[in-house]
């Protein structure tokens, strides 16, 4: 890994122009790249599921989202914007289950 990424990182910085380079020198001044890095790094982890909140719809933010674990064999995992969203979910789950406990009886 080590000399073969640094190497990787070398070509891509060569491509770079003078501009852009002195750009990114102010971003990682800044934190822009670290920031730009996690981002992608915690939707590396989420996967294809993640991002988007399977109740509302809607896009969650990656600093303050809810995920949410479940299932045996196939893991599967939910990401919420917020705790509503969360509680709803689990009462669906929650009811679902019931209803296949009562098929089982009958
Ligand atoms: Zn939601």
């Amino acid at each position: 890994m080590g000399e073969c990424f640094l190497n990787r990182l070398a070509r891509i910085i060569n491509e770079l122009s003078f501009e852009d380079l002195r750009l990114i020198k102010k971003d990682l001044e800044e934190g822009n790249i670290e920031r730009l890095i996690n981002k992608k790094i915690t939707h590396f982890r989420k996967g294809d599921e993640g991002g988007v909140c399977p109740i509302c719809h809607a896009v969650v933010d990656e600093e303050n989202d809810l995920v949410f674990e479940f299932g045996h064999g196939i893991r599967k995992k939910a990401v919420f914007d917020a705790i509503d969203c969360l509680e709803y979910f689990l009462y669906k789950l929650k009811s679902q289950k019931q209803n296949s406990k009562k098929e089982e009886l009958e």
